[in-house]
Parts: structure tokens; C-alpha cells; sequence
């Protein structure tokens, strides 16, 4: 038996005027996925749990089986772990942005004006050199990409309440609180000297998403079975470095809209092929498309999904003997919000050789299902 998880990054979403009063799972033209779910179970995914952050690390590690509620430690962890660090239990990882805070200190930009992985890397390193590791600090500067990097430091250092700087765009940057919020602040404040003369769109870094290494068993010691899986985006690569599943590199994957569909497909089905018993396949550009607002951009995505990966999907599948199939987002990215929402989601679960009830795999027609805990539904996946 071969397993497959589908996710298209914050698919789900909510009626938009602009369609009809439709969402764009239902506005979308997807064949194929309307053929699976009419010979499967659709149902409702409570990805994220209660009190939790609506992120792409809590809903993956919920699609993964883990529950973010026992083992979710913080995004900077996961993120360090896709750049291949290991944290030891006296060290703490936190994001480290690029940002721009004005003189009034209102926070601008959180993407410190995107700058180049390389042109980010050698400011980081300048700031190891002078205020971290290079000079006998306490703390690591490692770079990540474009604005995004980590900070490794003393275990201590995560006692402070910090705010991802994405949710203060536009307003006051609020500093870090509680204990070690001072040291936190210090070095943010030291930073500035160093980004301020990058010529970036950078004034200082910004540290927050801290935590220490969580202790999530493998993949294989969690199902018994090898996982795999292809993606663009560091923190489900994070989450397959920390359980131990095979990333699998596709160099036409972008995160964006004009990713190689196609190339994951077919990456899937050939290490499928090659021994792996679960595959899972991650897209991007649904949840970006609902970042940017970008209604077209997010029905063109999904169309994409059922053209270009699920067509082709099922009939390798086929060939390779019976299969079963799991579709569910991580989050709702709802393109009339521009953010990601903690409501449950639709998920779609087929079966090659079983059909199920049948239904429509939508968020108005999955409304009244009782949500499921997200982390249930790999073991649905795979109990058969
Ligand atoms: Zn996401």
C-alpha cells in the first residue's frame, strides 16, 4: 500500500463576494479532485489546536501526526533544524529577521526589503563576528535565507513573551517582555550599528519564535513506515529533518506561483516507486496567493493542483498497485483576510481499492462534519 498527503498550503478559505458568494475550492475548476472525493470520505480537520497559532509549523505537524499541543516547542527550532542545526538542551533558537523599524519606531518592514540570501548572509556574519560567536558571545548568528535567520542562544534566553514582527507592520515594533526580554533587547539594539550600514532595507534584527529542540519521535518509529517528502518552504523541511522523513529536492520548486507542479508529481511517484511507503506533497502558492489578497492567483493555483499534479498522481498511482490518498491544508489563508485563520479544514480521504460515502470536497459542504483533530488523520490514513 502506498500513502500520499496532499497539501495545498491555506487552500481553504471563505465565500467571496466576487464569486458568486463561492469559495475558491468551489469556484475552482478541479475535475479530479470532484472525481476522488466522489468515491471518498470528505470531513472537517481541526489542524490547528485550541489556543494555538494558526501556523504553517502547527498545521504541518498536525498533518504529520504529531500533536503541535505535546510537541510544538516554538517555529525557530524547526526552521534551525532545516538549516541542518542541532540545538543542544542548554541552547535556544530563535528567529532572527531583518527588519526595518523607523525613528518613531514603527515597525516598516518585517522582510527588512528582502534582501538576497547572499547579501543577508554577509550581514549576518558580521553581526556573529561582532556581537555573537566571532567575539566570544553568548549567542550564534547563522544565516538563513533572504530576511529570515537564526539565533542560537544560552536556554535562558527564551523566557521572554515576543512578537512576530509580520503582525506588527504598520505599527509601534513592541519589544520583547518578561525576564529576558533585557538581554533580548540589548542585542537587538546592538545589532543596528551593523544592518544600519548593510545598505540593506534593514535597520536591526528582530528575535522572536523561540524555542528549544523538540522531542518528536521519527516518522518511522511514530507509523512504522518510511516517509518522504518535497517542498520549498524551510519549516516543512524543518519538520521533515526533525522526524527523520527523506526531503525530497525538486529544483523547479519555488513557494511560488510558478512552481514546477509538474516536477513535484512526479518526485513523488518516483520515490514512491524507489521504496517509500508515505509521500507527502506540499505546494506553496495557495496560501501566497491568499496572502496577497490575489483572488485569481489562488483559483489558478488549485486548478493547477487538479491538472497538473492530482491527473497525473492517480494514474501513477494506479500502476503502482493500491493506494490511499489524504488532501487537507494546513490552515485556512482566506485571500479577503490576507492571513491565515484557525478554522478547522476540509479534508479529502480516498481509498483505491474502497469507496466511501462520497461527497464534495469543499469548506460550505464539509460545514456541518464534526472537525476531527488534525493529528488523528494520518493514523486515518494509514489504518487499514
Ligand atoms: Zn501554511
Amino acid at each position: 500500500m502506498k500513502y500520499v498527503i496532499c497539501v495545498p498550503d491555506g487552500c481553504a478559505d471563505e465565500p467571496v463576494p466576487e464569486l458568486g458568494g463561492r469559495t475558491p475550492l468551489e469556484a475552482a475548476a478541479m475535475p479530479s479532485l470532484a472525481g476522488l472525493a466522489a468515491r471518498g470520505e470528505v470531513g472537517r480537520a481541526a489542524v490547528i489546536p485550541p489556543r494555538m497559532a494558526p501556523g504553517s509549523d502547527v498545521g504541518n505537524m498536525s498533518i504529520l501526526g504529531y500533536d503541535p499541543a505535546r510537541y510544538h516547542t516554538g517555529r525557530a527550532p524547526i526552521e534551525a533544524a532545516a538549516l541542518g542545526l542541532r540545538l543542544r538542551p542548554d541552547q535556544v533558537a530563535f528567529r532572527c529577521n531583518l527588519v526595518d523599524i523607523g525613528a518613531d519606531g514603527t515597525m516598516l518592514d518585517f522582510a527588512g526589503g528582502h534582501p538576497r540570501t547572499d547579501d543577508a548572509a554577509v550581514v549576518i556574519k558580521a553581526l556573529d563576528a561582532a556581537l555573537g560567536a566571532g567575539a566570544g558571545g553568548e549567542v550564534e548568528f547563522h544565516p538563513g535565507v533572504q530576511y529570515r535567520h537564526i539565533v542560537v542562544a544560552p536556554a535562558d534566553w527564551a523566557d521572554a513573551v515576543c512578537t512576530p514582527p509580520h503582525d506588527l507592520t504598520g505599527r509601534p515594533a513592541m519589544l520583547p517582555r518578561g525576564p529576558a526580554a533585557p538581554r533580548l533587547i540589548e542585542l537587538m539594539d546592538a545589532s543596528r550599528e551593523i544592518v544600519g550600514a548593510s545598505g540593506l532595507g534593514a535597520s536591526q534584527v528582530w528575535l522572536w519564535g523561540q524555542g528549544h529542540q523538540p522531542a518528536l519521535p521519527s516518522f518511522r518509529e511514530a507509523t512504522g513506515r518510511s516517509g518522504a517528502l518535497v517542498t520549498a518552504v524551510d519549516l516543512i523541511r524543518g519538520l521533515g529533518v526533525l522526524t527523520g522523513m527523506e526531503i525530497v529536492e525538486v529544483p523547479g520548486a519555488t513557494g511560488w506561483f510558478d512552481t514546477d507542479y509538474e516536477g513535484k508529481r512526479d518526485a513523488a511517484l518516483r520515490t514512491l516507486a524507489e521504496g517509500a511507503d508515505v509521500f507527502l506533497l506540499h505546494v506553496e502558492a495557495t496560501d501566497e496567493a491568499g496572502h496577497a489578497g490575489d483572488l485569481g492567483e489562488k483559483v489558478k493555483a488549485l486548478e493547477a493542483w487538479d491538472s497538473r499534479i492530482l491527473t497525473g498522481l492517480v494514474e501513477g498511482l494506479d500502476e503502482l498497485g493500491p493506494w490511499r490518498l489524504l488532501l487537507l491544508p494546513d490552515h485556512p489563508t482566506p485571500v479577503a483576510l490576507r492571513t491565515h485563520t484557525s478554522d478547522p479544514v476540509p479534508y479529502l480521504l480516498v481509498d483505491s481499492e474502497r469507496d466511501g460515502p462520497g461527497g464534495t470536497y469543499s469548506e460550505p459542504a464539509t460545514a456541518d462534519a464534526v472537525p476531527v483533530p488534525g493529528h488523528e488523520m494520518l493514523g486515518r490514513l494509514l489504518s487499514r
